[in-house]
């Protein structure tokens, strides 16, 4: 059975000392899962002091983007060779960073190998825009997306990638009475597409190993209706990640659920 991924978007919210009091407050709250992963993505301020703060054997930390050089005259950016040890995944392409930063195909490509060259683990966001939903092009769009993305890894680098799939539309937009849900077989739909956009790259068993993610306005309450959807090893949630109650929630619901499938503490 893969391990179930919790991931934590923190976004640009939070400042160090609000930071720090959410890490303090989930590490009470949260327990030892040894099935479940637990992984907060904070602001690039804060990766360096709640790395100290941080009890391992409950989180794990993901920076939320890094630029693809290493080093170099690149004023306002942090590479991945920075992070190297600080953070143990990376999000990369997610749909504010393509959207409203104008972030490319290739750049996210060139992403995805400068984490795999630093061994940090890419947790590559997918997903269609409402626009090209509606016109019928979400499998296209996650085929170019998947395929252009994984194009510079070998099938050793894949193992242990995690895909994922965030439709932009469902987003949250900063308005907590506005959840808009993508309904469970759509997300069943999209983690097949991806699964076999993997396939054909790398073969059925670097597909298998492949964790995918779905992420839009999830909360406790719709948790459980996506972690039960076949193939889906997790959650990726941003407006209700920096809500301690809800965050804890979303944990709980996914504890829940592997000790209904027979797992052990
Ligand atoms: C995200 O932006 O990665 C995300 C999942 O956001 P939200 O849960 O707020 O829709």
């Amino acid at each position: 059975m893969r391990k179930l991924l919790i991931v934590g978007n923190w976004k640009m919210h939070l400042n160090t000392m609000q930071a720090s009091i959410l890490l303090h407050r989930l590490q009470e709250r949260i327990r030892i899962y040894r099935d479940i992963e637990v992984v907060i993505a904070p602001s690039m301020l804060v990766l360096q002091p709640l790395s100290v703060q941080l009890d391992r054997r409950k989180f794990r930390l993901a920076a939320q983007n890094a630029y693809y050089k290493d080093d170099g005259p690149f004023t306002g950016e942090v590479s991945f060779t920075m992070l190297r040890e600080l953070v143990h995944y990376a999000i990369i392409g997610h749909s504010e960073r393509r959207h409203v930063f104008g972030e490319t195909l290739p750049e996210v490509a060139l992403k995805m190998e400068a984490a795999v060259r630093n061994g940090i683990i890419p947790i590559l966001c997918v997903g269609e825009t409402k626009t090209e939903r509606l016109a019928g092009h979400t499998r296209r769009v996650l085929h170019d997306q998947v395929t252009t993305a994984l194009k510079g890894l070998t099938g050793e680098d894949i193992e242990n990638l995690v895909i994922a799939y965030e439709p932009v539309w469902a987003l949250s937009d900063g308005d907590p009475t506005h959840h808009v849900h993508t309904k469970p077989d759509d997300v069943a739909a999209a983690e097949k597409v991806i699964r076999h956009n993997i396939t054909e790259l790398y073969g059925k068993k670097a597909a298998e190993n492949v964790r995918v993610l779905y992420g839009g306005s999830v909360t406790p309450d719709v948790a459980r209706g996506y972690l039960d959807v076949p193939g889906i090893d997790g959650l990726l949630a941003g407006g209700a990640s920096v809500n301690y109650a809800q965050f804890s929630g979303i944990v709980d619901a996914a504890y829940k659920m592997r000790r209904e499938l027979g797992a052990e503490d």
